[in-house]
């Protein structure tokens, strides 16, 4: 579960960035978060990622108190999240199937583990077949599956998806949206960052919108009914 508690983030050349943002992401849940350009999106997840500290209000992300986190602790807490990017974030010279191996190895997990796990994703995402290529012999949306499988290999209790689609045709879109809410069914709480209206308007799913650091209205579909 994630909560923000009245959180403002001022960074330091006093850019005022988030004004008070209160809101409230159960287990199990699928929220698209979007608002314009500079609105506060992306320092929400740098929040979350503990990236960086708020300067007010109070943040409990899967059971961690980010007020109160030690550093050590951070990396355990991080586990608790799968983050997939617009840029994808591949290991460009390893294999799909090592870029899957070098993120279990990174948290412990056996052979046997990293074996079993690591066949399921890749099934999940639709590329058991393509294990043994590199990125730069797949599709883009081809790479955001692997970036969705890598970041789910770890079996995170939620997936943070920034800007999932920026880099993918209509269509590749749609089916990436698709692939997430699939993997909400199972059970990830799936938080989604994008300002692409027609396929948020696509999914009827919980919508929070942020303008100029605030949130400005939270709840099912219809984001940008109003606007042309
Ligand atoms: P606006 O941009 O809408 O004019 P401001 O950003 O100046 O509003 O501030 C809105 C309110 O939020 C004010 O009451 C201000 O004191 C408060 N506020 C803004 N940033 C912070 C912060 N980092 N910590 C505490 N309060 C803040
Ligand atoms: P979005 O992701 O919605 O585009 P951001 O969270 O990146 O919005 O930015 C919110 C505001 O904070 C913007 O005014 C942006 O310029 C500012 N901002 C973001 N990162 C920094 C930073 N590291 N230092 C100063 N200002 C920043």
């Amino acid at each position: 579960m994630i909560r923000f508690i009245d959180i403002y983030k001022a960074y330091d050349n006093g850019t005022k960035a988030l004004k008070g943002i209160s809101m409230r992401i159960d287990d199990g849940e699928f929220v698209f978060l979007v608002g314009p350009s500079g609105s506060g999106k992306s320092t929400i997840i740098k929040l979350i990622t503990a990236e960086v500290a708020p300067t007010d209000g109070r943040l409990m992300v899967n059971g961690y108190n980010l007020n109160t986190i030690r550093p050590r602790q951070v990396p355990y807490m991080r586990r608790t999240l799968g983050v997939i990017f617009q840029d994808f974030r591949l290991i460009e010279k390893k294999s799909i199937y090592d870029n899957l191996v070098f993120a279990m190895r990174a948290v412990g997990a056996s052979p046997r583990e990293i074996k079993k796990r690591i066949a399921y994703v890749l099934e999940l995402v639709g590329l058991d077949t393509k294990a043994d290529r590199r990125p730069d012999e797949l599709s883009g949306g081809e790479q955001q599956r692997v970036a969705i499988a890598r970041a789910l290999v770890n079996n995170p209790s939620m997936i943070i998806a920034d800007e999932p689609t920026g880099n993918l045709d209509p269509q590749r879109s749609l089916e990436i949206m698709m692939l997430l809410e699939k993997i909400n069914e199972l059970g990830t709480t799936v938080l989604v960052v994008t300002h692409e209206k027609e396929l948020v308007n696509r999914f009827a799913k919980r919508v929070i919108a942020i303008e100029n650091g605030r949130i400005i209205s939270d709840g099912m579909g219809g984001y940008y009914d109003n606007e042309t």
